[in-house]
């Protein structure tokens, strides 16, 4: 029972004693106090795993002692409270469990049932610490899941779903700033004949090359990057002005093109990628929605206009 940290609350120094003797011959060497303040200060400090409990103290009631630490603890540092008590009307022990109390000691304490009562008050205790344990092993299991759900399982930028939930805040923040949110559409030139000539493996590794200039393009804490779906990508910046957008996509559009990845059927002979930009100031009558399609409108223009170019939309024209 050595990995059992015992705290003994006792006033009368001859039970202590005597408590504390038991104690060590089953491996235990107990933190004690002789005051409810003193139990209460101790609990807070060392997070006992048992407290041996009198029920009659100089200054706090041991029962009211065990309702302080009932309020104070959480779920995941439950302590078993074994009360210590010479009392023997039904209405104690009642009391007693009512208050927070799991078990009781009857004075003169008896070695032979301390050890037997300790023993049972281990066995909950490492059933507890095995929840713990499991609760912990759960809350990082969510954890992954959570950023599993959130991030795009081939490049590891932001996945579709992302966008769709933090767009909308970013509009609505920028909507609450009057100022302007742009988006840029990114899409990668003859990416079908990319893939047709070079294989499907080797567009996977162009298409997580290319995300990870895309990640690194959007460095505010409120920009996003994310993967919109197959060989698109979406950049979303806050307080981001027509202009600002079109500095930004051409810096990646520029990014992408020196990774020099080869391509047959691009004038660079290189991969590529066109980008479409929209900004407008949020506000009632505008939509994300609308935003949106104009910058897949300007994406549209800049692959009709050749391709690795950047077309700046207006806001609502959308064909
Ligand atoms: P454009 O310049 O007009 O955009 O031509 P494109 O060939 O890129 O356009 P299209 O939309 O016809 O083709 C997109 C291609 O992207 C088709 C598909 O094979 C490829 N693609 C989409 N998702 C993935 C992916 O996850 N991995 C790979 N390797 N290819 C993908
Ligand atoms: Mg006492
Ligand atoms: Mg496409
Ligand atoms: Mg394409």
């Amino acid at each position: 029972m050595d990995d059992l940290k015992v705290l003994v609350v006792e006033d009368s120094k001859v039970t202590m004693k005597v408590l504390c003797n038991y104690l060590a011959r089953m491996g235990v060497v107990p933190l004690t106090a002789d005051s409810g303040a003193l139990a209460i200060d101790l609990y807070h400090r060392e997070k006992p795993d048992v407290i041996l409990l009198d029920a009659q103290l100089p200054d706090i009631d041991g029962f009211d002692v065990a309702l302080k630490i009932r309020a104070m603890e959480k779920i995941e540092d439950w302590t078993a409270i074994i009360f210590l008590t010479s009392m023997t009307k039904d209405e104690d022990l009642e009391r007693g469990i009512e208050v927070g109390g799991d078990d009781y000691l009857l004075k003169p304490i008896s070695e032979v049932v301390l050890k037997a009562k300790l023993k049972a008050m281990l066995r909950l205790v490492e059933m507890q610490r095995a929840l713990v344990h499991v609760t912990e092993q759960l809350n990082e299991a969510n954890a992954k899941l959570q950023r599993l759900s959130a991030t795009d399982g081939l490049t590891g930028i932001a996945n579709r779903r992302m966008y769709d939930e933090l767009a909308i805040r970013e509009w609505r923040r920028c909507e609450r700033m009057k100022k302007p949110l742009a988006l840029v559409m990114i899409d990668v030139d003859h990416f079908k004949l990319f893939n047709d000539k070079y294989g499907h493996q080797v567009g996977d590794e162009c298409l997580k090359a290319i995300a990870a200039q895309v990640g690194k393009a959007a460095p505010r804490a409120t920009d996003l990057a994310a993967r919109y779906g197959g060989e698109e990508f979406i950049l979303v910046l806050g307080e981001t002005d027509t202009d600002g957008a079109k500095w930004i996509a051409n810096r990646l559009r520029q990014q992408v093109s020196d990774l020099k990845i080869p391509h047959y059927a691009t004038s660079s002979r290189h991969v590529t990628i066109s980008c479409g930009v929209a900004a407008v100031i949020p506000e009632g009558k505008y939509s994300l929605d609308v935003l949106l399609k104009s910058a897949d409108h300007a994406l549209y223009q800049a692959k009709e206009t050749g391709r690795d170019r950047v077309g700046a939309g207006v806001y609502g024209v959308i064909e």
